[in-house]
């Protein structure tokens, strides 16, 4: 006999921990099933996210950025030091730490808010009974009257270089080498790849990255990426675009391996030999054993949970949220899905705004972006005013050693409101939720303008930027 639930969530990252905790807020019986497993065996809540994603990564970006900071940028502070050593295995482990208490607090924010946990893997079937394969090898049944899928993503696997888990992985391998590896080649200049790329470029590995398009960055604003490309040339990040890798192959053995990579660019065949190779060439739905026959959902032709604007799959009481679905992978909009749906099984108006979803690259400089590129707008016949303004000329900025970058700011050309705002620079994963405010609020760049900004700090750069606009900055020629 199924045991009956208001709502069952399969899947505890971003999306799924957010709505099973917002459906037992809204008081709904609900359960929440994970299958996932943290690096000590035991079962770990919050996902992709928690356990190997945009959390350890931001661990390591920043250990690694404290490093690189010392022999770059400290001098320039007129503090010296000697013998600037890293212990991998210890910042390892601070990342360790710190996925740990995080995935561990979900375990308590389910306690607290009566969300009841499974761990196992869960198959949905037909009539919202899903199937519970538990690690202890017993299996339950639940049944919901609401079922929300929030199954995540994997990496994708080429064929000519599968994953070994040592000396070709995913970002799982690449969040634990246990030391920095001399040489290594990322394939895709994609989030992955250049967020992790930059943790072992600063840590010492020569890095080339091999990315199979011909534009860099190609969803940024042109000029974010042009102004990134040239910063991480700088830090020695070799980038190689238009590199179609064709084959791989490992040789050596032990700490001798190593990894031959073959790939073709505009001058033809050329070999590559790395310690490591990283495959970052994007994430797939994770729906592999999810459905059973008569379970009703569809997917398409990339394994995506067909669903519709409100997340709902078209089977009574069966909805899909998060990196399983359409929409950009990414953790703040699976928060933002799993609310939603949990809302709309409670009778609320729950909504997810597509246009104005923050992206954030945590590179150095930052990249971050909302709204619309100035090359999108021009495709939509949109007319619309740009105003930008560069962190070299803000106080705060340049007292920080951080000069590199701007803001830009896109208004339509009539009625002034913000369209998009586009930024590369010191800090801008925090300074872009001014444009997502505004746009939020339908602000224009005039409000942006017109409000008051703490001084000095960088968020002027937004200030300026939004001034320019109107052909009235007062730090830069108009
Ligand atoms: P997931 O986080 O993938 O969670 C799905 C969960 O469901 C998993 O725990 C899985 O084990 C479980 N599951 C799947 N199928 C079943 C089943 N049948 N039964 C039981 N359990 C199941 N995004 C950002 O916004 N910012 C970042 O800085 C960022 N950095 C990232 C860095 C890396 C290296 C990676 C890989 C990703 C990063 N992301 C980032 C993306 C982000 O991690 C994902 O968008 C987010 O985790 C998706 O949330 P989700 O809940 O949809 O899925
Ligand atoms: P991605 O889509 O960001 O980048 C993949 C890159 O690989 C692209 O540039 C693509 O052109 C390239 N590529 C694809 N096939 C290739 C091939 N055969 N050879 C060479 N290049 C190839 O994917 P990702 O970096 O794997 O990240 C997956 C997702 O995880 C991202 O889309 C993002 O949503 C999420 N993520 C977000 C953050 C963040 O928000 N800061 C950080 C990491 C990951």
């Amino acid at each position: 006999m199924a045991e009956q639930f208001d709502v069952v969530v399969i899947g505890a990252g971003p999306a799924g921990y957010h709505a099973a905790i917002r459906a037992a807020q809204l008081g709904l019986k609900t359960a929440c099933i994970d299958a996932a497993l943290g690096k000590d065996g035991k079962p770990a809540l919050g996902g992709t996210c928690l356990r190997v994603g945009c959390i350890p990564s931001k661990a390591l970006l920043d250990s690694s950025r404290q490093y690189w900071n010392m022999s770059h940028v400290f001098d320039q502070h007129g503090i010296s030091y000697k013998d600037a050593k890293i212990d991998v295995e210890k910042m390892v482990g601070r990342k360790d730490a710190i996925v740990k208490q995080f995935t561990g607090g979900i375990a308590q924010l389910f306690k607290a808010n009566k969300v009841t946990a499974y761990y196992g893997f869960g198959q949905l079937q037909a009539g919202n009974v899903v199937k519970v394969k538990q690690h202890d090898g017993t299996e339950v049944e639940l049944k919901g009257t609401n079922v929300i899928i929030a199954a995540g993503s994997d990496s994708i696997e080429l064929p000519f270089a599968k994953f070994d888990g040592e000396t070709i992985v995913d970002n799982v391998g690449a969040l634990d080498f246990a030391e920095t590896p001399k040489r290594l080649a990322v394939i895709g200049a994609g989030v992955i790849g250049l967020e992790l790329g930059s943790v072992w470029k600063r840590l010492g590995a020569e890095v080339t990255i091999l990315e199979a398009m011909p534009d860099f960055l190609a969803a940024a604003d042109a000029e974010v990426a042009k102004l990134a490309a040239r910063e991480f040339k700088k830090q020695g990040l070799d980038i190689k675009l238009n590199a179609k890798v064709s084959k791989t192959e490992i040789t050596g053995k032990g700490k001798k391996k190593e990894v031959v990579v073959t790939y073709n660019d505009a001058e033809g065949e050329k070999t590559l030999t790395v310690d490591k190779l990283l495959v970052a060439v994007g994430r797939r739905a994770a729906t592999n054993g999810l459905l059973a026959d008569g379970a009703g959902v569809q997917v398409n032709e990339r394994g995506q949970i067909v669903v519709d604007e409100h997340c709902h799959t078209g089977v009574d009481g069966v909805w899909a949220v998060g990196d399983c679905v359409r929409g950009p992978m990414l953790a703040h909009k699976g928060f933002e899905e799993g609310i939603a749906v949990a809302e709309l099984i409670a009778g609320l108006p729950g909504h997810v705004n597509f246009d104005t979803i923050p992206w954030v690259i945590y590179t150095e400089p930052e990249l971050a972006w909302v709204g619309k590129t100035e090359a999108q707008l021009k495709a939509e016949g949109i007319p619309y005013k740009a105003g930008s303004f560069p962190f070299a000329a803000n106080g705060r900025a340049v007292a920080m050693v951080e000069p590199a970058g701007f803001v830009k700011v896109l208004a339509h050309a009539e009625t002034d409101r913000v369209l998009g705002m586009h930024l590369v620079g010191a800090n801008v994963s925090e300074l872009v939720h001014e444009g997502v405010l505004t746009m939020e609020f339908s602000g224009s760049a005039d409000d942006l303008a017109r409000i008051c900004h703490a001084h000095p700090s960088l968020s002027e750069v937004i200030h300026d930027a939004a001034m320019a606009v109107g052909k009235r900055a007062i730090h830069k020629a108009n």
